[in-house]
């Protein structure tokens, strides 16, 4: 897999580019050269390039996975009931389309306004219980139990000022459903969940085959879910750069400002992994719209080298 990490190499340097998001000061202290690749495929071979055991959190990639969680508990339908499908082409935190929105919904649920509206639809009579639900649904995907870095939800709260408008104005609209505050904490907690790139890549091949674990064909979520989760990721998984994104890397993804990437796609051959894989790239140095500088350089070399785009 020599090739792998000689593409590695030649995307680490490209850091210098962003800068790792200083709107949460927790996520501003992160060494912006760190970049770690996990990759694995569906017979359970592997690549690992850096310390792939370092923990970072989810941040936005946690949208697709709550949403995910959110349509197995109660139906597509019924969630798609308070979020739409459509990309925006704003960035994630915009306040710009929620006065006119398709019958009150956010646009998806990958912006802060889907996602928050999806953390509202969690399952469980208290909070506790809520997050249990999702964090088990991690927890049991990854093989890891779930925890969340608490200096980085601290963070989250205290400068929640835009995420807290949205919340208030979709409650006053019946888009968000029972206590705006809960909800926002459990949006708070869920971008503050740890994983660390194996964890990642696992969850990416999980999806990847259609919510089936390959290596041990325990199920997760049905195939309607994730194939509606891969068309999100696809259309709106890198803010408001995801329309260049899919032309230029082509595969599903979903990014966060903590410089994670979650991608999926589906090699004939790569190096000696093959079939459906799961890609977890991380590096902390973000460009202006919020997506890792060196995640997206890699991705968009292994999809021009190994014909990774679904196009
Ligand atoms: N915690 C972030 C927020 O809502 C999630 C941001 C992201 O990864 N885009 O502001």
């Amino acid at each position: 897999m020599e090739e792998l990490q000689r593409l590695v190499d030649l995307c680490r340097p490209l850091y210098t580019r962003g800068q790792a998001a200083s709107y949460i000061p927790a996520l501003a202290d992160k060494d912006p050269s760190l970049f770690f690749v996990h990759i694995i495929d569906e017979h359970g071979k592997s690549f690992s390039s850096g310390d792939v055991t370092e923990k970072f959190t989810l941040q936005s990639i946690s949208k697709v996975i709550s949403f995910i969680y959110v349509c197995e508990e109660h139906g597509l339908d019924e969630v798609l009931k308070h979020v739409d499908v459509e990309p925006t082409g704003d960035s994630f935190n915009s306040i710009i389309r929620l006065e006119n929105t398709y019958l009150g919904k956010p646009f998806n649920p990958l912006i802060n306004a889907g996602a928050i509206t999806v953390s509202s639809l969690l399952v469980g009579n208290t909070k506790e219980q809520q997050l249990v639900g999702l964090y088990n649904f991690i927890s049991k995907m990854t093989g890891v139990e779930t925890t969340i870095n608490e200096e980085v939800y601290q963070s989250e709260i205290v400068t929640a000022d835009r995420n807290r408008a949205i919340a208030y104005y979709l409650k006053s609209n019946e888009v968000l459903v029972g206590d705006v505050e809960v909800a926002l904490d459990n949006y708070f907690r869920q971008c503050s969940i740890e994983v660390d790139a194996r964890c990642l890549a696992k969850i990416g091949l999980i999806l990847s085959n259609d919510g089936v674990d390959p290596l041990t064909n325990e199920y997760f979520f049905s195939k309607k879910i994730a194939k509606v989760a891969k068309a999100l990721m696809l259309t709106c998984g890198m803010y408001n750069a995801s329309g260049k994104f899919a032309t230029f890397v082509g595969i599903p993804a979903k990014s966060g400002v903590s410089g994670a990437v979650l991608s999926i796609a589906n090699p004939e051959s790569m190096e000696g992994l093959s079939g459906k894989i799961g890609i977890a790239t991380f590096g902390p140095a973000i460009d202006e719209i919020g997506n890792s500088v060196t995640s997206i350089a890699f991705l968009k070399k292994i999809s021009e080298q190994y014909d990774l785009s679904i196009f």
